[in-house]
Formats: C-alpha cells, structure tokens, sequence
C-alpha cells in the first residue's frame, strides 16, 4: 500500500474522480499539513473511506528532536517498519523585527534531507556508512520530511525553503524516488518549492549525473570532491575506482546549469590529508571551466574514525589561496554543530543509547 505523498498531482487526478478532488487534497495535505482525512472538510464520506483505506497519509514520526543554539533543528524520524532517518531545518537567517513590531526581514530555511536508509558508497570518514545500506527510501517519505518540519514548525504555506539532499544516502542511488519526490516538491498546488530551490548532493555517480542532467529539472548540483587525486579519493570514496575524478568532471561540464548559477564543489577537508596548498592547486586546475563555487567542509571526527579535523588556519589558508585564483570559496559554517552536526550523527548517538 502506498501512501498519499508518493503522488504527483497528475497521478493523483487519474486516480480521483472527479478530478479536482486531487487539487482539494493536495492542498489540504501540502499546504495546510493536515494528517487526517476527516478534517478534510470538502471531501465526501465515501471518498474519504476509500483514501484512507488506499492512500494512507505517512506523515513520520517524531523520535527525537535537537535544538542548536543557533535556531537550526535536528530531527529523527521513524518510518513505518521501524527504521529511522535524519532530517535537519536549518536556521539560514533569523528573522528581524524593529522597535516597532514590524518584520524587516523574515528567516530564511534550507532543509536538509535524506534519502535512503544508511548508504551503499561506504565512504571512509562518514558515519552513515558505518550502518551499511538498509533500504532506499519511498519517495512518499522522502516528501513526508519536509510536510512534517512545517507543519511541525508552524512554517507558513507560501514560505520559500531551500532543499539539500544531504541527509542519509546517496541520492543518485535511489534515483527514480528521486526524482519523482523533486517532481512532487515543486507542484504549485502542494509544497511550491521550485526545482533550482532543490540541491543533489552526490558522492558522484558519472553515469547518474549524465542520466539526471539528460532530463532537463533545473535542478543544482553539488559533487562532493573531497580529493584531487584518484588514489586518495579512492581511500575516501572507495567508488571512485569506479567513477573517477576525470568521468565525474565530464559529467559536470555536460550537465545542463542556469547560467547564473553555479555548480558547487564540496571538499572536505581533513587534517594532514588534504589541507595542503599542492590540494589547492590541483584543485583549480581540475575546476578549470567549470562555473564552480567551492565549500569549504570541516572533517567532523567521531569516536574511532582515523581522520582529524583541520586546524582553521588551513582552512583559511586553503580558502585564501582558491580565492586568490579567482575561485569562489566559503567555508561551511558549522550550523548546528552542538547538536551532532554531521550526517549519522543523531542517529548513531541515539542507537548506542549515549544520551
Ligand atoms: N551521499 C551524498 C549526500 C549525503 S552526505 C554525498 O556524499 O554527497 C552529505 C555531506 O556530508 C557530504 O558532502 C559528505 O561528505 C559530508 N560528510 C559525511 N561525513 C562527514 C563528516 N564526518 N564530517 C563532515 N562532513 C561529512
Ligand atoms: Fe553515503 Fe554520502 Fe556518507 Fe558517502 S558521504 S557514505 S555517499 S552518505
């Protein structure tokens, strides 16, 4: 059986009749978040009956929730057979009020996500991996986590959020969920959340990235690098052997981006491994025709990983040099770093019992 939020609008209106009941619902469940068929006022009975016997609305369940002192929040949330995932909203600019009252600015969220169960790429410094890989996720439950932060966080319906696909998972492995919960995301009648509001995050799948750039979403794209030659990169990344950095570059500069936009290059720096100014340089070199913007990623170590957390002044030094040859570069800053930042991180801590 699946659930209400595994459907496009049109699926849905193939499937009600008359038609415009699908409207009335996607409205009710993506813009009012309500979780429950009898509150739907303007739906009949019958109909009523037979959507929840055959379009349950999953909404998750709220294990645990994390709140950083800089506003950004951590959730857990468990799946219907009992796994968990992570999800995080995080607080991008608070909102601003004057003496008087009035609003100068309101807040700004980008939602982080996931997308699978644990993960398959089995990186070396990502604490993900450590679980293995248990299942993909539903592409109902890859939406349920945005309804669920608003309607948890009272976010109005026509605030604009930001989407990452960063949480959980290697997006590009779960692709057809995917990309039919970027479809879902962006229907104007449910959430409204424009395809280049919408950031893949992928450990880079060559023939993925092709696959996804061939279907035209107008979707960002950011490529976790990490490394600038294939031998470390394959001790991170251990599908690098796979898909090196070369296929990956490729795939990039054919991938259809908004000429005002940029394709983001995610590097995690680790101490001693690839702080280096020999790393930067590489880097531009490999960057070079690319509209690239660089993020600058702390290692985040957790007990038994090997790695270690670069000092800030490689960090900056590193930032300073890519900046020096015209590349953009930012420093992640660690939003919500005193709630277990990194991704896995939550979990981890809540499967081991240590709180
Ligand atoms: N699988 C996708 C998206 C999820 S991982 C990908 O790899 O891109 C999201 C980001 O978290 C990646 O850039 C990853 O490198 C980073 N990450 C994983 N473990 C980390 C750690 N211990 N410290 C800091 N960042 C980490
Ligand atoms: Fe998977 Fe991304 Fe973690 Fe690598 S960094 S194991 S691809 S979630």
């Amino acid at each position: 059986m699946q659930s209400v939020y595994d459907y496009t609008l049109n699926e849905l209106k193939d499937i009600l009749k008359p038609s415009f009941r699908a409207k009335q619902v996607y409205n009710w469940i993506y813009k009012k978040y309500v979780t429950d068929y009898d509150e739907m006022k303007n739906i009949p009975n019958d109909l009523k009956n037979e959507l929840k016997t055959n379009y349950p609305i999953d909404i998750l369940k709220i294990v645990k929730k994390e709140q950083s002192s800089d506003g950004s929040i951590k959730y857990l949330f468990e799946l219907k057979d009992g796994h968990t995932i992570e999800t995080v909203l995080l607080l991008m600019k608070k909102k601003k009020i004057s003496e008087d009252g009035v609003i100068e600015k309101s807040e700004k969220y980008t939602v982080c996500i996931s997308t699978q169960v644990g993960c398959k790429v089995g990186c070396t410094f990502c604490l993900t991996a450590k679980g293995g890989f248990v299942r993909n996720l539903t592409a109902g439950e890859i939406v349920a986590q945005i309804v669920q932060l608003k309607k948890d966080n009272e976010i109005a319906e026509n605030k604009s959020l930001n989407i990452v696909f960063m949480g959980m998972g290697e997006p590009l492995d779960n692709y057809d969920n995917l990309v039919q919960a970027i479809k879902i995301f962006s229907e104007d009648e449910g959430l409204a959340i424009a395809t280049r509001r919408q950031t893949i995050s992928t450990s880079g799948i060559s023939t993925k990235i092709a696959k996804l750039g061939s279907e035209n979403l107008g979707i960002q794209l950011a490529i976790s690098l990490h490394a600038v030659d294939d031998d470390l990169r394959s001790e991170l990344i251990p599908m690098n052997k796979a898909y090196n950095i070369k296929s990956i570059i490729d795939a990039v500069k054919a991938f259809p981006v908004d000429v005002r936009k940029k394709v983001m290059f995610e590097y995690l720096v680790i101490k001693d491994k690839n702080d280096d100014i020999p790393s930067a340089n590489k880097l531009v070199k490999i960057l070079n025709g690319i509209n690239a913007k660089v993020n600058l990623i702390y290692f985040n170590p957790y007990p038994g990983t090997p790695y270690q957390r670069p000092t800030r002044e490689n960090m900056i030094r590193f930032q300073d040099y890519l900046l020096g040859k015209g590349l953009i570069c930012t420093i992640r800053e660690s939003k919500g770093l005193d709630i277990s930042a990194a991704c896995g991180q939550l979990k981890e801590k809540e499967g081991n019992g240590i709180n």
